[in-house]
């Protein structure tokens, strides 16, 4: 179909014939570069939320989109019925690159959480010795880990739980950032694992204080029990270092990727652990069939080669500081707060004479700047790690005179 659309036509095509389980904001993209998106009438944005750090290494990377067309025409699809060519060379190089034993290849950021679960499970019963069907996994409240029944049951946000009951069973939910809470749950025998997010992105990039996720890893150790970061968000350079965890020296025992793992070019996330714990699940207990295809192999490859060839975690680092010192020199009373780590930001928003954070997205879309808001009143601010100090710059004075416009 080679209709081309604009931006009403498109909008009332989604509202149609699409479930309406997403409320966007009201410009359709057409086009990426870069840190850059295009919408259908041909309007310039910088993108500031980068599909939810998918696109770390930028929209539609030459070296990420060749690996993708080259291995597109050669072979796709094999299911882990047969072995690829092209399968072990990246498990070999995603083991090395993050420093774990072996990987389990899946699709997206939510299968990938779903298969840490599992595993820790496994390992509860099958290593720690927990009486089978008692394990425990501890989560942290306002979390998000994706929407699959079994992570809505961990979730305590009504808007993503509510009404899909009944809930799998297992979860112990604490605040987040409350190690005096983690320290009591873990003196119960049935704790398996402590699934965390080194910084709660979709909550509204809530970082937690510092030395929290050390003391976390340092207790969990000393009780036998799993830690488990999610690293969906945070990781591959977002945040400054390779892995947000990296920030305190800590090796989680599971680590959960996906996301930038493939710059947003294709479906690909990752479980990484040691042998103890990842040769618990045997063939035929967990699996997908497009999980570590031979499309998603070569692309995740080329995605890592980026941040390193690139150096995208010093880029975010430095960035990130420019970035927040930028915001928190702008005189208006709508901004209660600026907070973040490398390249994922947010700013929350003070309500001011009824104008709210989405106004102030819309505002900012209007100016060429595209973010959307969590939680009502936090925007967060996450552009492809590629963006130029200049092209931040730039970017930097269209949200500022955006809010500076409700002055
Ligand atoms: N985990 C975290 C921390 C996330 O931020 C997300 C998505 O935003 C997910 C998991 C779910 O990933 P996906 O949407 O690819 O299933």
């Amino acid at each position: 179909m080679s209709e081309k659309l604009n931006t009403k036509a498109a909008i009332q095509l989604e509202d149609k014939y699409g479930a309406h389980n997403y409320h966007p904001l009201g410009v359709v993209l057409s086009k990426g570069k870069g840190p850059k998106v295009w919408d259908v009438e041909g309007k310039e944005y910088f993108d500031f939320l980068s599909a939810y750090s998918a696109v770390n290494q930028g929209h539609c990377h030459p070296k990420i989109v060749e690996a993708l067309v080259d291995q597109a025409r050669t072979l796709t699809l094999t299911s882990r019925a047969f072995y690829s060519d092209a399968l072990g060379i990246y498990e070999k190089y995603i083991t090395e690159f993050f420093g774990y034993d072996k990987v389990l290849p899946m699709n997206s950021g939510a299968e990938g959480d779903e298969t840490a679960l599992k595993l820790c499970r496994r390992w509860a019963y099958d290593v720690k010795g927990i009486e089978e069907g008692k394990a425990k996994i501890v989560v942290c409240a306002d979390n998000f880990h994706g929407r699959t029944i079994t992570i809505v049951s961990m979730s305590t946000d009504p808007e993503s739980k509510a009404g899909f009951g009944p809930y799998t069973p297992g979860f112990v939910v604490i605040p987040y950032n409350d190690l005096k809470a983690l320290e009591k749950e873990l003196e119960d025998p049935n704790v398996a694992g402590f699934l965390v997010e080194p910084i709660q992105g979709e909550a509204g990039v809530v970082v937690p204080d510092e030395g929290y996720l050390k003391k976390a890893y340092d207790m969990c150790k000393a009780k036998n029990v799993l830690f488990i970061a999610d690293e969906v968000q945070t990781g591959i350079a977002r945040t400054g270092k390779l892995l947000a965890c990296d920030h305190e020296g800590v090796r989680p025992d599971i680590l959960i990727l996906g996301k930038a793992l493939s710059g947003g070019v294709y479906p690909v996330s990752a479980v990484l652990a040691d042998d103890d714990i990842m040769l618990t699940i045997k063939p035929g207990q967990h699996g997908s069939t497009f999980g570590g295809n031979p499309i998603a192999a070569k692309v995740a490859t080329a995605a890592l080669e980026v941040v390193k060839e690139e150096k995208l975690a010093e880029r975010a680092e430095k960035l990130g500081k420019i970035f927040r010192s930028e915001m928190e020199k702008i005189d208006s009373d709508m901004i209660e707060l600026v907070r973040g780590k490398g390249l994922l930001n947010a700013v929350v928003i003070r309500p001011k004479n009824g104008k709210t954070a989405m106004d102030v997205c819309i505002k900012m879309a209007d100016n060429g700047v595209l973010a959307k808001p969590t939680h009502d009143h936090i925007i967060r601010f996450a552009p492809p790690l590629v963006i130029s100090e200049e092209e931040l710059m730039e970017a930097v004075s269209l949200i500022k005179k955006s809010i500076l416009s409700f002055e």
